[in-house]
């Protein structure tokens, strides 16, 4: 059931939904499109200039712990958007047939607390959100969850994150199962939570490192690699956008200096890039290996 491969750990990929999306909305640069359609042809972009945007955990097991990112955004949730709203999807299953039950995670990072990020952090029982992985430590930054708590003062809502904290994170912390950091956390020799603001403004990424290979889950820093491309280009909203940039320039900069792979959040397969520097020039290529 592996997917990704790096060095000796074997990542596999639990999908939830996948929605098509266009190019357009990222860019109306054809220089730019043509200039790199040669490696991100087929399937990050197609001969329409579509391509899949994937709502996708992956799960891996490293120093005997087993490590669920970004839980997708969960079964039986309100939203405003049609394709996320009251899913029913047998995500629980996928999970299962990955080789993986729900009580065997040991560690749930979240990289953000957007819906589609921490969705299956809880289940509804009995008309409650108890939490999905009851022997887990949910692994959060103290910044995300200060942003997204309605109760502090200066609160600002965004209508597709409405109710998500009281559904997906407040029953967590209150099961006394969330692990609080800032920015930056070790969670093994392998395991290191990265800060990575912007898209929100607590976004982390996860680094794993293995036999000298080296994985970056860098979550929503980019949904389409041309915004490595050209770091400036933006794709819907976010918290703060020059911090976006930056850490999008930043990802490029560390996954070159550490040849490792790139693992997005929501990119479609083979799910990973990795980025080497000519001359000081990033160059991109596709994988789902390192
Ligand atoms: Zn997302």
């Amino acid at each position: 059931m592996a997917i990704l491969r790096v060095g000796p750990v074997e990542i596999a990929r639990v999908e939830e939904l996948r929605i098509p999306n266009t190019i357009s909305y990222f860019t109306s640069d054809e220089t730019l499109i043509e200039r790199n359609r040669s490696w991100l042809a087929p399937h990050f972009l197609n001969e329409d200039n579509r391509f899949d945007l994937v709502f996708q955990s992956f799960v891996f097991e490293v120093e005997g712990k087993v490590v669920l990112v970004d839980p997708c955004t969960g079964n039986g949730k309100p939203h405003p958007v049609p394709q996320f709203d009251m899913l029913d999807v047998p995500w629980l299953e996928r999970l299962d047939a990955a080789g993986y039950r729900r009580e065997d995670i040991d560690i749930v990072m979240c990289t953000h607390l957007h819906h589609d990020h921490c969705g299956w952090n809880t289940m509804l029982r009995d008309g409650r959100w108890v939490p999905t992985f009851p022997n887990a430590r949910y692994v959060m930054s103290r910044t995300e969850i200060e942003r997204w708590d309605p109760r502090r003062p200066g609160h600002h809502p965004v209508s597709y994150n409405v109710d998500v904290f009281e559904r997906s994170v407040l029953p967590v912390i209150e099961a006394g199962l969330v692990e609080v950091h800032d920015g930056s956390l070790h969670l093994g020799e392998c395991l290191e939570v990265l800060p990575a603001p912007g898209h929100t403004l607590g976004h982390c990424w996860l680094q794993v490192m293995a036999d000298d290979a080296c994985a970056l889950f860098s979550g929503d820093t980019f949904h389409h690699p041309l915004q490595l491309v050209d770091p400036t280009m933006q794709f819907g909203g976010g918290d703060d956008l020059a911090l976006a940039t930056a850490s999008r320039q930043r990802l490029i900069e560390l996954a070159a200096l550490r040849d490792a792979l790139i693992i997005p959040a929501h990119l479609p397969w083979p799910h990973g890039l990795k980025v080497r520097l000519e001359h000081g020039h990033p160059v991109f290529t596709a994988g789902s290996g390192t």
